[in-house]
């Protein structure tokens, strides 16, 4: 499998001179695994994704993490989805019983006065699935299993396993101090990499500088090497950048983390990792 990440900012793109390096686009990964092309979350990333698959004889799965601004965004300038021909189709696990539908929620984003054009003028193949809290997803040589998180309205996290080979995607999810999530440890077990919120500092969340960030979501790349220690993971990969971190700072937050668990890698635009 291939890891290639497009997005990997958190909350707001955030372009400019100081995040040149690491990358201003909010969060969207590929995974190519075989001949499949699994996309996880729609930021802004995926527009240049878009460009690059497109536009035509584009077949792909996307998986979002749940519906927040910085993970759906790009999603109406993915051009392969206009073009028909193509297939996409997307996921998402359904966590609520008022949810309104992955179909109707990524419409909304798309109706006047916020947008020019509806998603009924995509002429792709698309195909949408309300994937049930606990159900895998299988594709041919390919199993994807999610797990909810902790998060402000819901999000999930995904396992992706091709024969013995596996990546875990878990963004946008809080830790809890001095516990260790069993469930997050058992979907990450022996995984190859393990891409992690890792959005705040230690000091940060705590509220040592600035206002605490407890409760809104986001997580440590300690509480990351935590999970991956106990779960065995080959690669941590820390994700989800807070758009207040320019490369300077990414550069000291992967030094700190490598100090922390050594093979560990901090995402920016067109990284791609081999497994
Ligand atoms: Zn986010
Ligand atoms: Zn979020």
């Amino acid at each position: 499998m291939k890891v290639r990440f497009y997005g990997v900012r958190g909350s707001i793109a955030t372009s400019g001179p100081e995040t040149v390096r690491y990358g201003g686009n909010t969060s969207c990964v590929l995974v190519e695994a075989g001949d499949q092309k699994l996309i996880f979350d729609a930021g802004t990333g995926i527009q240049r994704l878009g460009t690059e698959l497109g536009p035509t004889d584009v077949d792909a799965h996307l998986f979002l993490s749940h519906l927040h601004w910085d993970h759906i965004q790009g999603f109406p300038f993915f051009t392969p989805a206009f073009v028909p021909g193509n297939q996409l189709s997307v996921y998402r696990v359904a966590l609520s019983d008022s949810d309104v539908g992955i179909r109707q929620a990524l419409a909304d984003q798309m109706q006047p006065p916020n947008f020019p054009v509806p998603l009924d003028i995509m002429g792709a193949d698309l195909r949408f699935w309300d994937v049930p809290e606990h159900d895998r997803i299988r594709l041919p040589h390919v199993e994807v299993i999610p797990l909810a998180v902790d998060h402000p309205n819901g999000c999930v996290a995904y396992r992706v396993q091709r024969g013995q080979k596996a990546v875990v995607y878990a963004t946008d999810l809080e830790h809890h101090e001095g516990e260790i999530n069993g469930g997050l440890v058992e979907l990450c077990r022996g995984a190859d990499v393990l891409i992690y919120d890792a959005m705040y500092t230690p000091e940060e969340y705590a509220g040592e500088v600035g206002m605490s960030r407890k409760g809104w979501g986001h997580s440590t790349f300690d509480a990351g090497a935590a999970i991956a220690e106990k779960a065995g993971v080959k690669t941590l990969c820390l994700f989800h950048h807070d758009p207040g971190h320019d490369d300077v700072f990414l550069d000291g937050l992967g030094d700190r983390a490598r100090r922390r668990f050594a093979d560990t890698v901090v995402a920016r635009e067109g990284l791609t990792l081999s497994l």
